[in-house]
Parts: C-alpha cells; structure tokens; sequence
C-alpha cells in the first residue's frame, strides 16, 4: 500500500488501518507503486515496487485491504491490478466449480 494523502487520512481515523505505521513504502516514492502503464517503462516501476513489498511487514494486511476495499489501481500487498483481478477471480469461480456449477 502506498502511503498517499487519502490513505493517511484514512488511517488517522481508523484504527484498523494501525498496519499503516510499519509499512515499508513510507518513504518510497509513490509513483512507483502506481505506474502509468503496466507495460514498457512502467514494468521498472512495478518490479521496484515488489521489491519493497517483498521485504513489508504488513504485506499481507495490505493485501487483505486491498481486497477488501477493491483497490482497482497500483501494487498493493506485493501484487499489481492484473494479479489481484486474477486473485478475485479465482476465489469468485472456485465454489461453482466445487459444486460442478458452470463459470458465468
Ligand atoms: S505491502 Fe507493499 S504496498 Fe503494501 S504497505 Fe507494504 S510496501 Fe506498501
């Protein structure tokens, strides 16, 4: 999770979002965690972004937050949009599946 303005607000008056405190992108450059594209120059950022990620301590409370307030841009709990998308996807499919319902 990047720490943006909005984010920070909401993390002020909420004390669930207390992860907030111990996470590695503080003091990253945000841009990085929210490319322009996922493509082309935007791959570099992306991989710098993991890279912070990967070391986070709250990574996987980021990702939960994520998830949960369907974050639709930037790298959030070391995954970008497309990851989460596919994520979202996979858990929305697997009880059809479990039950032999068709995907729809
Ligand atoms: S997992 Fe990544 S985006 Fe989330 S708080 Fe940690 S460093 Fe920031």
């Amino acid at each position: 999770m990047v720490i943006t303005g909005l984010l920070s607000e909401h993390a002020a008056g909420d004390a669930r979002l207390d992860w907030w405190q111990a996470a590695a992108c503080r003091t990253a450059d945000p841009d990085i965690f929210f490319p322009v594209s996922a493509h082309g120059p935007g791959q570099h950022d992306i991989a710098r972004a993991k890279e912070i990620c990967a070391r986070c301590p709250v990574r996987r409370q980021c990702l939960q937050f994520a998830l949960a307030t369907h974050q639709v841009h930037g790298v959030w709990g070391g995954t970008t949009e497309e990851e989460r998308r596919l994520e979202m996807h996979a858990v929305a499919t697997v009880p059809a599946q479990r039950e032999g319902r068709a995907e729809g």
